[in-house]
């Protein structure tokens, strides 16, 4: 429980909130996947028990493969039931920024991969019949300044010309619309992304991944991970598996397990606070299309609906992995931010707070593929939902000899000198973020 300082009528009053994220918290439990033998022989194992890893380990399982799925903590955990459900189209960079750096057939390839991506999670919803309130809500982008809205415009007009892709640009005299609030200078609706609730998500990829044969075990690190004659041994603090093949699907939370990796990755927190649920009609009448809904600030607020009608608002309030000292921060910072587009919401205290761990790479692009024999697929920043299940799915085909798409094909996996894992260098790109938001 951690105690956040609210202020109602101009009055500050203390309120608890539960520092745990709504989703775990409101899915339905999983069994325990604890104390289950491991085998001493398997086909794959894969390194954690997010979307990425049990996408996979689903895919190889129906393949025919043996495969074993060790989750340090209990399946689930990462960023895979801490996110804010957004199933969305596109990538970190905008296509403008894709478009320019890579060309336009390049982009398309990557446009596309990820229009792929989010059908794979529609598809593994109905064909699994995971019940987790995915809903085709669209997404907005919201203008935080007015300059923004021209940036909005060229995203528009370039999907439209090189794409063959519709989205919707919504005036400022419009805006009320989409969002109760008037904080916003115009937005830009994309219809096809959807919205669910991440934790029923994975949890159901994980009974789905097990009906389908898989082993999952819970509480199970990997410390080691040795190349043997016939592929690897892989050490844990239960025993050593011997596997043809390893798949690291560790994203935020790559460690000295994968030493090669994790000083490609850089762990940053991502926090959310969700308030206690609000009058239904309030509730539509804040976010009357239920779309998910993130704007156009580098330390960009992203927030929506959730299925009982709480506000669900997160941000980079903070830089670093969640600690409860940052989860209590950021909560008040996030809170002050929401309050600010949406007052009517002062009456409604925060419910839960929490954060996650998200995995960036230096050029802002995910990045699968193997290095030194491990599959491994990775830096999704804040879109990860549809691409990992995506890329989970893709590193399945390639390991039982199926045909796979790998976007991200030939891109260099670039790291920075100095950089182990500890991300030393935060407090001054926050820093800077933050002055390009006062600027710009
Ligand atoms: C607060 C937050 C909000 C987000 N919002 C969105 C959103 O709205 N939309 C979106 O598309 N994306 C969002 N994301 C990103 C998305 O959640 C992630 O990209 C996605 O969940 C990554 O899945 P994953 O399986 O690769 O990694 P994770 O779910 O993080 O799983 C990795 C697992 O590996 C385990 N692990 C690590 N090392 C070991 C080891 N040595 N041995 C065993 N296990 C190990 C960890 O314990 C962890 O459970 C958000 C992320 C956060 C943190």
């Amino acid at each position: 429980m951690g105690w956040l300082t609210q202020r109602r009528g101009g009055a500050e009053r203390n309120m608890s909130f539960q520092e745990k994220s709504l989703w775990a918290a409101t899915a339905p439990e999983l069994e325990s996947f604890a104390d289950r033998p491991l085998a001493e022989r398997t086909d794959v194992v894969v390194v954690g028990g997010g979307y990425t890893g049990l996408s996979a380990a689903l895919r190889l399982a129906k393949l025919g493969a043996r495969v074993s799925v060790l989750e340090q903590e209990t399946i689930g955990w990462g960023a895979s039931s801490r996110n804010g459900g957004m199933v969305l189209t596109g990538h970190k960079h905008g296509i403008g920024e894709i478009t320019q750096a890579l060309g336009v057939t390049r982009a398309r390839e990557l446009w596309n991969a990820s229009l792929a991506a989010l059908e794979t999670v529609a598809t593994i919803v109905q064909e699994e019949a995971i019940d987790c309130d995915f809903a085709r809500s669209g997404h907005m982008d919201a203008a935080y300044k007015p300059a923004h809205v021209k940036g909005l415009e060229a995203t528009h007009e370039l999907l439209e010309r090189e794409f063959d892709y519709a989205t919707r640009l919504v005036p400022r005299a419009r805006m009320r619309e989409e969002l109760g609030t008037d904080v916003y200078y115009g937005g830009l609706v994309d219809e096809r992304s959807a919205g669910l609730h991440p934790a029923k998500y994975v949890r159901g990829l994980a009974s789905a991944a097990q009906r389908a044969g898989a082993e999952l075990h819970d509480e199970t690190a990997v410390m080691e991970i040795e190349k043997a004659d016939d592929g690897f041994r892989v050490k844990t603090a239960r025993g050593t598996i011997v596997t043809r093949n390893v798949i690291a699907a560790t994203n935020g939370y790559t460690g000295r397990a994968t030493p090669q990796l994790q000083k490609r990755i850089i762990p940053l927190g991502s926090y959310i606070i969700a308030t206690e649920p609000l009058d239904p009609q309030l509730a539509r009448k804040l976010i009357p299309n239920n779309r998910m809904i993130f704007d156009t600030k580098n330390f960009l607020y992203y927030f929506r609906r959730s299925p009982d009608d709480r506000i669900v608002f997160g941000g980079r309030a903070a830089f670093f992995p969640a600690t409860p000292d940052t989860v209590r921060e950021s909560a008040h910072i996030l809170r002050k931010g929401m309050l600010k587009i949406f007052p009517e919401v002062t009456a409604y205290p925060t419910g839960y707070a929490w954060g996650g761990t998200l995995g960036f790479t230096f050029d802002m692009y995910p990045h699968a593929g193997q290095a030194d024999g491990i599959y491994y697929a990775m830096g999704y920043g804040g879109h990860g939902v549809a691409l990992a299940t995506y890329l989970g799915q893709q590193l399945a085909n390639r390991i039982a000899g199926q045909a796979w798409d790998n976007p991200f094909e030939g891109m260099p996996f670039p790291t920075m000198p100095l950089f182990w894992g500890n991300p030393w260098f935060l407090p001054f790109a926050a820093l800077y973020y933050r002055f390009l938001d006062w600027v710009s």
